[in-house]
Order: C-alpha cells, then structure tokens, then sequence
C-alpha cells in the first residue's frame, strides 16, 4: 500500500510540473501579444523624505492585464520575459512611460520629482540601453537626475553590467541598488560600483520594531551605506513604528504599504494634489 500510494504521489507530482510547464508555456505565447495588445500598466509607488515627510518620487512597477487571467504580477512574467529576450521591447516600453509620466507630473511641479525604474540583467547588458533611456529623456525634456535606474545585486555583480552603469552614472542618471542584502554582493563591491543609492529589502525591515538585533542590524547597514557616500531608501515600510523607528537610525528615505501602495497614473494625479500645501512643496504627513 505504501508502495502504491508512494508511485501515486510521483505521478501526481508529475502532472503537477507538467502543468505548471503548460501554463508557462500558454503565458510565454500570450506574452508575445501582450505589448500590441496594449496589455500593460505601470503603477507608481510613493517614496517619501521621512526628515520631513516631503515626496521624493515614485517607483515605477509593471503590470500585466491578461485577458484572461486578469492582473499577472511580474514575479509570474518578468522570468518569463527575460528567457524569451521579451524582456527587451517590454523594459522599452517601461522606460518611456515613466519617462511620459514624469513630464506630465512636472508640468506642475517643476520638475522636482525622481522616477525609479527596474531594469533586468538583459536589458543592462544590451549595446542600445543607455543611448535609448538617453533619448527619451530627452525627448520628453527630462533631467537625468531625476531617472534612477533600479538594479539588483545579482545584475552587478556582472562585468559587463558595470560599464553600462559608469555610462549611466556619467550621463547623470541615477543608479539604485535594489534589494540590497537579499544577494551576494560583497561590501567591497559595493563601494567600487558606480551606484549613487542604496535600497534596504523589506526583509531588513520587517522586524525592527520588535527585535533589537534586527534594529541593530538596520542601523549598521544604514551607517554603512551613509559611509560609503550613498543615498539610501527602506523598502517595504508598513507601520508608523517602522517609520519611527528608521528615521531614528538615520535612515531618510522610505517606502511601502504605510506610506502609499503602488497606484495607477489617474490616482497619483489626485495623490499629488491631495498633497500639495500651496508652496510647491507635497507633504505626505
Ligand atoms: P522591487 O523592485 O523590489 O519592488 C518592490 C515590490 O514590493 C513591489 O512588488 C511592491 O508592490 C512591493 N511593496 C511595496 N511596498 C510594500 C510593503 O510595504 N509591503 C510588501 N509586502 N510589499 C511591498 P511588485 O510590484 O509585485 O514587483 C515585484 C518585483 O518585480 C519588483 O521588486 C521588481 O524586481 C520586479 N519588477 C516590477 N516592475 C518591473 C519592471 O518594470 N521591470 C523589471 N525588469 N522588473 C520589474
Ligand atoms: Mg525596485
Ligand atoms: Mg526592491
Ligand atoms: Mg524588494
């Protein structure tokens, strides 16, 4: 019987994966029309000054309206297009309509906000990226300053990635490190890169205000990063306590779930608004 049960449990496991690889294989077909099918959205997530509780700017994050399937986070096709070099027309698409957004936000605020943009392993490696983000911010008259291109540890620890990134750095776009700690990067990597921000993952985040060690622990990585020179934003925010507690430990920008969730074009409208004190300035508090 076990024997039966156990052989069971194989064949089972094996429609599961078998599955699993048709779906994948139906979303990557699907991926294919998703651009000409005008498919895709970009949210845009608040990140705030906590000194004095100003708007910094916003992250741009993807998603994928499927027909089908209704919003497919990008954890479940950002792979998928990266495999297939899908990754490439999607991440130009990405690019402009950060770059389209900003500018229509500008209109009214001078130009003060920054834009974050991820960008995968591929697209940091292909020849055209930085003449490419070069053009449309100029294009839409944008600052280089106020683009900061989002990279994870993984994509830094690339040779070849790291020329692209002097490139961008001397063009005068921002380079974020993001999901800091979650990789394998050395301290020492971090201090020869050409990167002007460093973002904290949540995972750093998420028990401060229960756990000294975990408190100690954020405010050695903030020193840290503030040593080395660089600018640095908590990820993943999500309780006033939270937010307390990191500007206390010296850490002046955050993000997350407390301060705002990712919205769609129309609601960061209404949000800059809602926050706008009648100097030029958007107070989130
Ligand atoms: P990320 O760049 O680290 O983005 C932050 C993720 O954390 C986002 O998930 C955001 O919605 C989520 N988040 C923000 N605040 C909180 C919070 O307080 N609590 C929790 N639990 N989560 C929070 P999302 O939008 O699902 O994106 C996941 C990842 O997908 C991103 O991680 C990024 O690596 C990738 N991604 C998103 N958009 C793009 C894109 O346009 N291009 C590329 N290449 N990758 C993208
Ligand atoms: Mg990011
Ligand atoms: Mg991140
Ligand atoms: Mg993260």
């Amino acid at each position: 019987l076990a024997k039966r049960s156990g052989r069971n449990r194989s064949i089972s496991f094996d429609k599961l994966t078998q599955d699993a690889s048709t779906a994948k294989l139906e979303l990557e077909q699907d991926l294919y029309r998703a651009l000409e099918g005008d498919e895709f959205r970009l949210v845009y997530q608040p990140i705030v000054s906590l000194s004095d509780q100003s708007l910094y700017g916003f992250e741009a994050l993807i998603r994928w309206h499927h027909p089908q399937h209704g919003v497919v986070p990008p954890v479940d096709f950002i792979p998928i297009a990266e495999e297939t070099g899908l990754i490439l027309p999607i991440g130009r698409w990405v690019v402009r309509e950060a770059a389209k957004a900003l500018k229509h936000w500008s209109v009214s605020l001078g130009g003060r906000l920054t834009i974050h943009v991820n960008v995968a392993a591929p697209q940091l490696i292909s020849p055209d990226f930085v003449a490419y983000l070069a053009e449309i911010s100029r294009e839409y008259s944008l600052d280089p300053k106020a683009i900061s291109i989002e990279v994870t540890e993984s994509v830094l620890m690339r040779d070849l990635a790291v020329d692209t990134l002097r490139d961008l750095r001397n063009f005068g776009f921002g380079v974020s490190v993001d999901d800091f700690g979650t990789g394998y990067s050395s301290l020492a990597y971090l201090q020869k890169l050409p990167v002007d921000l460093v973002k904290i993952d949540r995972s750093f985040v998420r028990d401060i205000a229960g756990s000294a060690k975990s408190r100690d622990f954020l405010s050695a990585m903030v020193h840290l990063i503030k040593t080395l020179g660089l600018a640095v934003i908590a990820e993943g925010v999500e309780t006033e306590a939270q937010s307390e507690l990191l500007l206390s430990l010296g850490c002046t920008r955050a993000q997350g779930y407390y301060f705002s969730r990712p919205m769609g074009g129309e609601a960061v409208e209404g949000y800059l608004s809602a926050h706008a004190d009648g100097y030029g300035e958007f107070r989130v508090g």
